[in-house]
């Protein structure tokens, strides 16, 4: 085994998104060759439902999945398919955008929102697939517990415990951990996958060598087939998240990440024309 080392650092700055939300764009356009699939993570964490409540409103999405998990809060939602719901504590929305959706995402006030929304780029031959929702409640998300660690599976395989989506178009492993104070993790992971660990808050050394890590950065992990994370006395939590590059062109356009600049025009053009939602 091959334990994996921190290959870059990023994140902690404060971007306003939206209506006006204040967030921490850990992961973006700039980082988009090192984390490929994955295209974008902004984080949540707020105890002033100032800095969120005037949400998301109505945006389009298409070409990408976005996968947005609290810990703690309350996001209302709604599409121009006729779905509606809340996203609520422990609980996760994996939402296909595919050919297009029209959407959006309000966080209601609450004593602290914890969570983070992750982009999935979908593959070329999947971008203008159907559009689709998957609630994944609480009670869904199994939970393995042991002397070291809490990993709930969100997404893919843990020990014995198989999360409630794998992944319809890139395969993904993403998993809340929290690691215990003074104590060593580690997790054999798809050598070909990219892998990159959140910290949700607490602080931890992401290999053999690192310094700790604050909570707010999400350290992208090097090429190796094992994940090790020592804690100190403060113990970590951390979203991780791993799967295997598309390697395919991308060109982004705000809320749409197809292959061309043409599919790009293509997509705008259409949302002129109020064409977008087939
Ligand atoms: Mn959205």
């Amino acid at each position: 085994m091959s334990i994996r080392t921190v290959r870059k650092i990023v994140g902690g700055a404060v971007q306003y998104d939206g209506a006006g939300v204040k967030l921490v764009r850990v992961v973006g356009h700039s980082d988009v060759d090192d984390f490929d699939p994955f295209l974008l993570l902004d984080a949540f964490d707020s105890t002033d439902p100032a800095d969120y409540v005037k949400g998301f409103p109505w945006h389009p999405h298409r070409g990408i999945e976005t996968v947005t998990y609290l810990i703690h809060g309350d996001i209302e939602h709604g599409d121009s398919l006729g779905n509606q719901g809340s996203i609520l504590d422990g609980s996760c929305q994996w939402m296909t955008a595919g050919r297009g959706i029209i959407h959006q995402e309000m966080p209601q006030a609450v004593d602290r929102i914890l969570g983070a929304q992750l982009w999935i780029n979908l593959p070329a031959k999947d971008k203008m697939t159907e559009p689709a929702y998957r609630d994944i409640t609480n009670d869904m998300i199994p939970e393995v517990s042991d002397s070291t660690a809490t990993v709930r599976v969100i997404s893919g395989r843990y020990r014995e415990k198989v999360g409630p989506v794998q992944g319809d178009y890139v395969k993904t492993l993403y998993l809340d951990v929290q690691v215990n104070p003074n104590s060593e993790w580690r997790l054999p992971v798809d050598p070909e996958a990219t892998v990159f660990c959140y910290l949700v808050a607490g602080s931890g050394m992401f290999d053999e060598t690192s310094e700790s890590i604050p909570s707010h950065r999400a350290a992208l992990l090097a090429d190796g087939d094992e994940v090790m994370v020592n804690t100190a006395k403060d113990g970590v939590r951390f979203l991780l998240i791993a799967g295997r590059p598309l390697k395919e062109p991308i060109a982004w356009g705000g809320p749409i990440v197809m292959n061309t600049r043409a599919e790009l025009h293509q997509a705008f053009k259409e949302l002129d024309e109020g064409t977008f939602i087939k």
